[in-house]
């Protein structure tokens, strides 16, 4: 029975190296070796008409055994290596150690703004209204009273989307949609969002969002829209906040005003902290002590008629651009901030 003896010979031999491979690499070179379809077992076992006939079968049966015992050695050894690895890499891992917390997105400071602002003038009663960015020269233009040869329609100004569509170039068109809609008095809106002109500059972007308010009634004055604007800023800015009305002309008012308020940074004196006034005073108000914050005015006839309300009427209407506000609100000087989406800047108005 020499061959067996060489199994024993073999399953020693491979109990011996498998006892001193030190990885799971060298194990499986091992079972290649020793185990593989060329390897030395089955060499072995290739030699079996070297014996005589009837004991053929008993070595078969052995040689099968042998194998069988030494595949499990192997498989023991590599479970072995894997328990390791696994203990190793448990051992690395500290659940002492404090978590890494996702990081929380915020709004948007135009956002904010403006929810704030809508805020204000939704508790006096102004309903907040949204239309289409996209604009037909008619809500955008034509029922405003701008004449046909108004410099606004210019291409200057004025995306023009195809003959007589628009990119809105103010939030004045939801006066007409607000009116259209209600088709009559009473109307009190606002209406928040997008607007569109062809300018990129320090304070100028082709994108930038205006709020939009509207109040129609019975003997609706200037009073009214100064008593409204008035609480509005000061609910906004602060409590000492002064409103000043300049004449001024926009074609759907009438009359029209430039609404300055008194400055924020020398609450109105146009003086520096160290006394120095005129040109030389204050930075922000450049001395004058006021701020120009929006433009508004009596709604004017020509407006109720394009609309279908008795021309005889009365109402105010103001707009305001919610990046100029935000700028003086944060003391940011540079428009473009607002669009470069730097989350060290965005992240500073976190709530
Ligand atoms: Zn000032």
């Amino acid at each position: 029975m020499k061959l067996i003896a060489e199994l024993d010979n073999l399953a020693d031999a491979f109990a011996a190296e498998l006892a001193g491979v030190a990885s799971a690499a060298e194990a499986e070179s091992l079972r290649n070796v020793r185990l593989g379809r060329k390897g030395d077992l089955a060499a072995l076992m290739n030699r079996l008409p070297e014996l005589p006939a009837e004991e053929r079968p008993a070595f078969g049966k052995a040689a099968n055994a042998v194998k069988e015992r030494l595949n499990r050695l192997l498989e023991d050894r590599l479970a072995a290596f894997r328990a390791e690895a696994e203990d190793a890499s448990l051992s690395r891992f500290d659940p002492t150690l404090p978590g890494r917390m996702p990081e929380r997105g915020s709004l948007h400071p135009i956002t904010l703004v403006m929810e704030e602002i809508c805020g204000i003038l939704n508790n006096l009663g102004f309903e907040t209204v949204y239309g289409p960015e996209v604009e037909t020269d008619f809500h955008n233009f034509g029922a405003l009273n701008f004449p046909d040869d108004h410099p606004a329609r210019d291409m200057q100004d004025t995306l023009f989307i195809a003959e007589g569509i628009v990119m809105r170039t103010h939030t004045s068109p939801m006066q007409v949609r607000a009116m259209l809609e209600r088709k009559k008095p009473p109307v009190a809106v606002i209406a928040p969002g997008k607007v569109y002109r062809r300018d990129y500059d320090l304070t100028h972007s082709p994108m930038f969002h205006q709020i939009e308010g509207l109040l129609v009634d019975e003997n609706i004055s200037l009073a009214h829209l100064r008593g409204v604007l008035t609480h509005f800023l000061r609910e906004f800015f602060g409590a000492d906040v002064k409103l000043r009305f300049r004449p001024s002309f926009f074609p759907f008012t009438e009359p029209s005003v430039e609404v300055d308020m008194s400055c924020l940074i020398c609450r109105g004196s146009g003086r520096r902290e160290d006394g120095k006034g005129g040109e030389d005073g204050c930075r922000v108000c450049k001395g004058t002590g006021w701020l120009e914050i929006l433009g508004a005015g009596m709604v004017d006839p020509a407006v109720f008629a394009a609309v279908g309300f008795d021309p005889a009427c009365a109402g105010f209407a103001f707009g305001l651009g919610v990046e100029r506000v935000a700028m003086l609100k944060y003391g940011i000087d540079d428009l473009r901030m607002f669009f470069e989406n730097d989350l060290r800047f965005l992240g500073q108005f976190v709530k």
